[in-house]
This record gives C-alpha cells, structure tokens and sequence, in this order.
C-alpha cells in the first residue's frame, strides 16, 4: 500500500473506487466539540450503486475457495495493523476514546480477521436410510448490508465483515454518522486487497440506515445498536425477508455476594461500569451488593470515581473520556438531573458538566428504586445505580425483571456459588468474577429484546450462510 494514504481526507469506497458524495455532514471531536472534517454523505444512487457492485461481485467472490478468502481476511488484519498508530490517533479524535482504547479496538478488529480466518466450513456428507446421500452445505447469503454504531466502530465493524467476507458473501459497510471517519479510512486501506465490489465502505447522514435495511437488493442485515433502531431496521427488513442478526442493547446486572473480595470486585465493576465512558453495551450496568458489604463496596467505587476524573483520550494517562457525542451527553446529564430531581443520593456527584467537551464524571447512585430510570433504562454513558439487596432469591428476580438480556456478571470467592446463580440469569453471556471479556471463539448475543442471533464463532459465521442441502 502506498505511503500515500491521506489521514485528512475521507471518500466511500465503492466497487473498487473512491469516490465523493455531493453532500457532507459535520464529523465533531467530543472532547473540544470542535468540527475536525466533513464526511461524505452516500446519496441513494450511490447506496444502489454499492449494492449492484455488491451483487456483481458476489457472483465470483462466493466461488473463491474459502482457503483463498481466508488468505484476503489475514491480509486485511496485516493491513490494519501496518497502520495501527495513524487509525488508532483517528478513532481517538473522532471518538473521544483514551489511546490505549483505541489502540486495542484496532488490534482486537485485525485479531477478529485472523481468528475468522481459522475457521472451516465443511461439508457434512449423511447416509440417509433409503440409501441415498445427502450433503449439507452453508452457502453464502449474498450481499450483506453490516450496520455499526458509534461506541465501538471498528471492532463492531470487524466482527460483522471477518465472518461475512469468509463465508463467500459481499458487504456494504456503514458506520454511524456520529463516527465514520476511521471506518471509511478502513474501508480505503483494505480497498486493493479484494476483488473490486466485494467490500463497499459508505457513511451517511439518517438518511442512511433506513434506505440500506429496506433495499430490495440486500439479502441480510447483520446491525449492532439500539433496541429501538432494531425494530425500525426488522420492519424495514420485513420488504424483502431479509436475514437479520441484531444486537442490541443491554441493561447488565451484576450481582456481588457476600464473600466478595469488596475491594478487588469493585475496582473491576468500576472499569466494567466506566470503561470507554460507560458506553459498552455490555458494561455493568446495574450492580447489585448484598447489604452486609455495600456500605464499603460503595465508599471503594466513590473513591475509584474521585480518582479517575474524565479527561481528553489524547491526554496522557487518561482512562474515561468524553461522552461521545451531544446527544448522548445530553441524555446522561437529564438521567443525572432526574435523579438529583427525585431526591436520590449521587456517591459521587459529576459536578456542573458545562464543556466544552462533552465530559461527565463518573456518576454513581445510591441504592435508587427498582422502579427509578436510572435502573430501569440503558443509560449508555458514565452513570451507574449501586442496588442494596439482603436476599439472594431477590437479587435474581430483579436482575432478571429487564426487558433485556445481553451480558450479566456474578461475584463470590466461591466461583461454584456464583456460577449457581448466573445460571439462574437470562442473559446471552454470564461473567463468573470478571466481567467485558469477548473472544472472537465463543457466541455472543443478547436474549430478550436484546438481539436475534449471535456474533463470533463458529456459530456467528454461520448465520452469514444458508443452508442447503443436496440429496443424492
Ligand atoms: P443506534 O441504534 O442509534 O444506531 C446504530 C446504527 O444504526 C448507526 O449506524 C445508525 O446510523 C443506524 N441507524 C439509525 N437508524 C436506522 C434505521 N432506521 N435503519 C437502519 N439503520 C439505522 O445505536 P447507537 O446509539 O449508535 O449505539 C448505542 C446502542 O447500541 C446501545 O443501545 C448499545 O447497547 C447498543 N450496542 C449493542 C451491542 C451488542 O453487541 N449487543 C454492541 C454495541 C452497542
């Protein structure tokens, strides 16, 4: 790849080509609210026009031996990581996210790509009893249309393409508006590497999303983000049938026992609630202590809260940065209000949160209502309600009374007590005594309005094939 590459300009790549859009949208860094570049907004002609290349290209990329795909997908994490530090200083500035983050986003993407690269999928051959054979084969689905959000956009972006390029499929890739740029730079960096039309990177103002899960040429949606735009994104599908896997949002408890170590299990459900600003649709969530130790599991988390203030990610050292966009700022600051409003106790209080920067200390509640919004909802920023409960029973059937079900973690010294209780959880994933830990080898995906279907593994390739089964 030429060293040629400009980290200050960004185009969609579409069939083989860069190209501009005759529309821009403001891109804003979240630590300065300064406007850092204008991406390209994909017109609808150009979104139809990705999809034929998609549609063309599918034709002769589904026939490439997996082996060969394969080889592309390693190359592409080789690509990622020979422009590990240019993506990395990007995704901060366009996220708000520390360096370290970033860093391991773009790393975890190119493990993603390998790790795919790993997997088979064989051809299962059967002797049915009538004595004829039958083959069941996964072929691809066609050209998937991969929808990312904001919190994590390339890792989420990988997840998605990694196991769809494999299985013989083309994509058309849109990262959220709030940040497109280290995407489309991704989408320029891994242009050369396969066959023209193959992978299409757009961005695109909401316009966007709504013309992509209702086009008539896309065979699947594989959509990472809110509960609510998952339901638009399935009745948008619903036109054409078109496979889904969606996950969605979360609401994660985590259940502390007794026997807890109170000062290690803390600091690990601080970063497991504060990490990447609380914005992890996984993060801890809701945190539910047995009374014996809240009162110290509570004074250890408002001193981890006073000694990690929010800070801009470029900043050495820093571990929280800003909220990543005004929006969601602004939808955590009016959690926070309400719940000042409402005559609830912050163990620590995040202060005035004036800017500039959308920046929010990190926010802890003490023991509020089951019933209060700060439990209730998905705050999906640096907030957290600390929840007092006496009776383990109890603290189940709370933790379970959400209308999700993504990821839940249980604490103990004894890891057989807590995984007793996790299994009583309806959650997609349960952490015994750690918590945030995804691995590209096992399924992920959320029970309830959580999501359908699963990433990762050998089970999220598969929801990137058909089956089909050939009797001979
Ligand atoms: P969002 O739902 O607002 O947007 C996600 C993406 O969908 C963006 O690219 C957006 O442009 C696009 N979009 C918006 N409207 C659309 C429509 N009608 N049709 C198609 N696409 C549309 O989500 P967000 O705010 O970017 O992300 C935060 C949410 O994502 C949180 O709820 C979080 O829990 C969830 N999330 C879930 C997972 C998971 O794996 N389950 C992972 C990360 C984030």
């Amino acid at each position: 790849m030429s060293d040629a590459i400009s980290f200050d300009t960004f185009k969609l790549a579409i069939n083989g080509w860069l190209e501009d859009a005759s529309g821009s949208f403001a891109v804003v860094n979240p630590a300065t609210e300064a406007v850092i570049a204008q991406a390209p907004d994909c017109s609808a002609e150009q979104l139809d026009k990705a999809v034929a290349a998609a549609r063309k290209a599918f034709r002769s990329w589904k026939v490439v031996p997996l082996a060969e795909r394969a080889e592309m997908l390693r190359a592409a994490a080789a690509r990622l990581t020979e422009y590990l530090e240019p993506l990395t200083a990007l995704l901060t500035y366009e996220h708000g996210k520390p360096l370290a983050d970033a860093r391991a986003e773009i790393q975890n993407a190119a493990r993603w790509f390998n790790a795919f690269a790993d997997i088979d999928l064989p051809v299962e051959r059967r002797p049915e009893p009538n004595g004829r054979v039958a083959e069941i084969r996964r072929v691809p689905v066609g050209v998937v249309g991969a929808i990312a959000p904001w919190n994590f956009p390339v890792s989420l972006a990988a997840w998605k393409l990694a196991p769809a390029l494999l299985a013989g499929n083309t994509v058309v890739l849109k990262p959220s508006p709030f940040t497109p740029l280290t995407t489309l730079k991704i989408g320029e960096l891994l242009l050369d590497l396969f066959p023209a039309g193959v992978l299409n990177t757009i961005a695109g103002s909401d316009h966007l999303g709504p013309l992509m899960s209702g086009h008539p040429d896309i065979d699947k949606i594989a959509f990472t983000g809110s509960t609510a735009t998952g339901k638009a994104v399935m009745r948008g599908a619903a036109g054409t049938l078109k496979r889904l896997t969606l996950e969605l949002g979360g609401n994660d408890p985590a259940i502390v026992l007794p026997d807890a170590d109170v000062d290690a299990v803390a600091e690990r459900l601080f970063w497991g609630a504060f990490a990447n600003a609380g914005q992890i649709c996984v993060a801890a969530k809701r945190v539910y202590v047995h009374d014996s130790i809240y009162d110290r599991f509570a004074a250890k988390m408002a001193e981890l809260a006073r000694n990690n203030p929010p800070a801009p990610g470029d900043a050495a050292g820093t571990r929280i940065g800003p909220v990543q966009n005004r929006q969601q700022f602004e939808r955590v600051k009016a959690m926070i209000e309400e719940a000042r409003n409402t005559g609830l106790r912050l163990i620590s209080d995040p202060g005035a949160m004036t800017g500039p920067g959308y920046f929010i200390a990190p926010t802890i509640v003490d023991n509020p209502p089951e019933d209060a919004p700060v439990v209730k909802e998905e705050p999906f920023g640096p907030l957290l309600p600390l929840l007092r409960y006496t009776d383990i029973a109890d603290a189940i059937a709370r933790a379970n009374d959400s209308e999700y079900g993504l990821a839940s973690s249980v604490w103990s010294a004894d890891p057989d007590k807590a995984a007793e209780v996790g299994r009583q959880l309806e959650a997609g994933t349960v952490w015994i005594n750690t918590i945030l830990g995804i691995t590209p080898s096992l399924p992920f995906g959320g029970h309830k309005q959580s999501g359908i279907g699963v990433e990762n593994s050998e089970a999220g390739l598969h929801e990137y094939t058909n089956l089909q089964v050939i009797i001979r």
